[in-house]
């Protein structure tokens, strides 16, 4: 076996002991799982939007059209964007590793693991999670709401494609509007400089609850979303760092980082963990 192979094992090994001994876990998920699923990630590392197809090509720069700004002057190209996001994130299917968080929290920690995601595409949902066990802390594309948040409602949208997409402008052609004020509708999910975004706030409240007692591990997949433990948690729970980039892992000095993608952690990890078990 070789030396890195040794050492990836060794990591993964630690990491599934660490979740073994855990009484309470908070999981902790962005792009990069979803990235697992064939969901683009159109931004960067650092926040950065990267070229995007088909958009770059035709010269539609989603950073300049699909935020607020850009809903309220021109919801049709904003829309174009978002709706070719929707079917991408329609067509995707949650790989096993979602599965692997589900059932984690099913068979073994039930009330005791929560889920925080960055991810707007809704694949926890889709792979069966307890919504009582998760907060989509930037929103989700499932959800409309008006572009003036004429009243603080959101309605559930599931259907994609929900609109017609010109092919050379990109523009969207029957876009949604508001059932309440006939103003343009655009998905519930945090934008750019965006105070009209109505955040979910009883995900919100069941995430700051599950927060009140102390977690012993925190497992972080896929996501630069930093996080700061409240003050008055004195003991700081044990990182597990998961990203295919290994520099990444300075992000955490104390944690176990595991170099790999997503799904193959998780499906690792879950297997020691049920060796463990028995
Ligand atoms: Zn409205």
């Amino acid at each position: 076996m070789s030396d890195a192979l040794d050492e990836e094992l060794g990591v993964l090994r630690e990491a599934a002991g660490a979740l073994h001994a855990a009484r309470r876990v908070l999981v902790s998920t962005g792009a990069g799982m979803s990235a697992d699923s064939g969901v683009p990630t159109y931004r960067d590392e650092g926040g950065q939007w990267r070229d995007f197809e088909p958009f770059t090509s035709r010269g539609v720069r989603p950073e300049q059209v699909a935020h607020l700004d850009g809903y309220q002057r021109d919801p049709e190209q904003a829309w174009g964007f978002h709706e070719h996001v929707r079917r991408i994130m329609r067509t995707a299917e949650p790989h096993a590793g979602y599965a692997v968080i589900t059932r984690w929290i099913d068979e073994r920690w039930a009330d005791d693991a929560f889920v925080l995601t960055t991810n707007i595409d809704g694949l926890h949902r889709r792979a069966g999670l307890d919504e009582h066990r998760l907060w989509e802390r930037y929103g989700s594309v499932w959800d409309l709401q008006c572009v003036d948040a004429c009243r603080p409602v959101a309605w559930h949208e599931p259907r994609a494609p929900l609109a017609d997409i010109d092919a050379q402008t990109l523009r969207a052609r029957g876009a949604p509007r508001c059932p309440f004020c006939g103003a343009a509708a655009r998905p519930r999910i945090q934008l750019d400089h965006d105070p009209a975004f109505l955040p979910d706030p009883v995900g919100a409240q069941r995430y700051e609850r599950f927060l009140e007692t102390p977690v012993d591990v925190y497992l972080v997949i896929g996501t630069t979303l930093w996080f700061s433990w409240p003050d008055e948690v004195a003991e700081r729970p044990r990182v597990i760092h998961v990203n295919p980039d290994a520099a990444t892992h300075q992000r955490y000095p104390n944690g176990i980082g595991i170099t790999m993608g997503a799904e193959d952690a998780l499906l690792g990890l879950d297997f020691l963990l049920r060796r463990l078990a028995r």
